[in-house]
């Protein structure tokens, strides 16, 4: 990104500036996280990493494609093909049990439903939620329903997940298991970012970046 910036509600009582000038590049099979206080912008900076909304100001590329070139088309077909995102308050679909939730992002990548239903099985079974299958997202924890949101976000194989605090209603163990999927993933050329509070998940990425009132600085290690 090159001073990327987002204002919301522009020019209303209500203008909230949420993100300010953010310079990042982060490398093909990078292990990345964004820490930082609440409100401090690290979803507004996620959302518009996923294509998921537009900046007010600066230039993204995506795998070499300024984004703000494409239509609402491309922009579709480019988080398709490439992005899985975990959403920070899961985003499930309450009238689909787990393995409908899961299988459906493929729904429009053309695979077959038996295909899809057995894919789908299969990510359950990834997260630790082969026994799960069927039970909507009310009758399942947090940490459950969190862990259908990684097996959807991870179903079509995309090259680039970006995760919103992806381990918050996580126990520790789970939590670990799942840390360790996504170091899998970046073994296996995937790019990982995620969003954390917790310094112990931070600590397993290669880079670490604290966001403040918007502004985003990386952290130096020793
Ligand atoms: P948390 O750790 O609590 O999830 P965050 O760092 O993810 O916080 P953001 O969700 O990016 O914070 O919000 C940054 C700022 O932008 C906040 O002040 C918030 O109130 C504001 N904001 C977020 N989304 C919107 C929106 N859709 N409309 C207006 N203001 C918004
Ligand atoms: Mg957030």
């Amino acid at each position: 990104t090159q001073s990327l910036g987002k204002v919301y509600a522009e020019g209303s009582e209500a203008e909230v500036v949420a993100l300010r000038d953010v310079d990042l590049r982060i490398g093909r099979g990078e292990f990345v996280a964004i820490m930082g206080p609440s409100g401090s912008g690290k979803s507004t900076l996620m959302n518009l990493l996923g294509c998921l909304d537009t900046p007010s100001s600066g230039t993204y590329w995506c795998d070499g494609v300024d984004v703000a070139s494409l239509d609402a088309e491309g922009r579709a077909r480019l988080r398709l093909d490439k992005i899985g995102f975990v959403f920070q308050g899961f985003n499930l679909l309450p009238r689909m049990d787990a393995l409908e939730n899961v299988a459906m992002p493929m729904g429009y990548a053309n695979v077959h439903r038996d295909e899809r239903l057995k894919r789908a099985h299969e990510a359950l079974e990834a997260v630790g939620l082969g026994n799960r299958q069927h039970h909507r997202p009310s009758e399942m924890s947090g940490g459950q329903q969190q862990r259908v949101a990684i097996a959807r976000a991870l179903i079509n194989r995309p090259p680039i997940l970006l995760a919103d605090e992806p381990t918050g209603a996580l126990d520790s163990k789970t939590g670990e298991e799942i840390l360790a999927l996504f170091k899998r993933l970046q073994q296996d050329d995937h790019t990982v970012v995620l969003i954390t509070h917790d310094p112990d998940v931070a600590h397993h990425c290669d880079r670490i970046f604290t966001m403040r009132d918007g502004l985003l600085t990386e952290e130096v290690r020793a």
